[in-house]
């Protein structure tokens, strides 16, 4: 199929991207640059031989849209487009509403308009909120306690009500749990700007000396060792399992289908600095520091549904997990320098 990727040179849509060419599909960036660098276009064709093309524009410009995807042929839509700062959305939570929430709007209106009806959406497992039970299984109820929660979560109602509408739209909505690592080949990963929110990008810039030490946000929570336990997911089985949901929902009937994906095995912030130590022979220091707010104690997927519905499953270990990470953060301090 020809596949256009909102969001396409970020973190996920770039590793998507390769998975779908592998898997046979032609894909399109569509991407308007603020978090990535077109940059990242050189290094898909370096990984797949392919040349991928790139479309600079934003998805709240309907004619930008519709021009893309008229241009390319385009059949389906995996749509990562969006802001993902939790603390900046507390604190603009309008550039949020208006980036995530409208420019998803203005998208769905773009793909009737051109009558492609087949997405992918990025969704969270922010969209849970508190977990009132483990593992979190599709049927959990949702509640965001932020605004970026709740962009993703009145995305998936607004894509319901889309589904319900038309019976020939196709949508699959995923919700990621906290993806990590990076390309075997060390040339695409996570690479956020100034000082990074996510645990792995953080110890990873620790390990470089780029920054002096990892603050473990809370150590008093009810886990084994007091921190935070979340579902880290290598970001290639994630991708894979993108090409998973696209293949289903091609084949089945249309509707909206909703599927976490996770491993189901959680990990404490102690477990991840432990294993990246062990794994790349680097110290990661770090000093016990409180609670961030809005964090919850354990945070992990059933990932029964994908495994039953895709035939997918994550197949790589924390190791994988934190060895990519490190030969990617490797890959960039070479580039600085040289
Ligand atoms: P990312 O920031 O690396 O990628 C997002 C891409 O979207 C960037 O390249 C950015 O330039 C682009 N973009 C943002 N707003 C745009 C707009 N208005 N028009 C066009 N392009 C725009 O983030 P990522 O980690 O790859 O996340 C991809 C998606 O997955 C996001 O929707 C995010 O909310 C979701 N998600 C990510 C995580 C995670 O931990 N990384 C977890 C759950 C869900
Ligand atoms: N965390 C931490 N120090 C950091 C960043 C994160 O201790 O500098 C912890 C955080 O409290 C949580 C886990 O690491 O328990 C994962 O956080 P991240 O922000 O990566 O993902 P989240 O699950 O919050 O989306």
């Amino acid at each position: 199929m020809n596949i256009l990727l909102t969001g396409g040179t970020g973190y996920i849509g770039s590793h998507v991207a390769t998975a779908l060419i592998s898997a046979g599909h032609q894909v399109v960036c569509f991407d308007n640059l603020a978090n990535s660098d077109a940059a990242v276009i050189d290094r898909l064709a370096a990984i797949t031989g392919t040349a991928v093309p790139l479309v600079v524009g934003d998805i709240r410009d309907g004619d930008a849209l519709r021009g893309a995807m008229a241009d390319h042929d385009v059949e389906a839509v995996i749509h990562f487009a969006g802001l993902k700062a939790v603390g900046e959305s507390v604190a603009e939570p309008m550039k949020y509403y208006d980036n995530n929430v409208r420019g998803t709007l203005s998208l769905v209106q773009a793909m009737a308009d051109c009558g492609v009806k087949t997405m992918v959406f990025s969704s969270s497992a922010t969209v849970y909120g508190q977990p009132q039970y483990l593992p979190l299984d599709e049927n959990h109820p949702t509640a965001a306690t932020n605004p970026y929660g709740r962009t993703k979560l009145m995305i998936e109602e607004m894509l319901a009500d889309i589904a319900a509408s038309d019976p020939e739209w196709r949508i699959a909505t995923l919700r990621y749990f906290n993806p990590v690592g990076a390309h075997d080949s060390g040339l695409i990963g996570e690479n956020p700007n100034g000082i990074p929110n996510n645990l792995m990008p953080f110890i990873s810039r620790v390990a470089a000396g780029r920054l002096n030490e990892l603050s473990v946000f809370g150590s008093d929570y009810d886990t084994p060792d007091g921190t935070g336990v979340r579902d880290y997911i290598h970001v290639v089985d994630l991708a894979d399992g993108h090409v998973a949901a696209l293949d289903a929902i091609v084949q089945a009937a249309p509707g909206l289908s909703t599927w976490n994906l996770g491993t189901g095995q959680g990990y404490s912030v102690l477990d991840m600095v432990r294993a990246f130590e062990r794994v790349n022979g680097v110290r990661i220091p770090y000093r016990l520091a409180p609670r961030r707010d809005g964090d919850v104690a354990s945070c992990y997927a059933s990932p029964e549904r994908a495994a039953q519905e895709l035939g997918w499953t994550a197949q790589r270990d924390l190791d994988a997990m934190c060895a990519s990470s490190w030969s990617f953060e490797r890959t960039l301090a070479m580039r600085n320098t040289g």
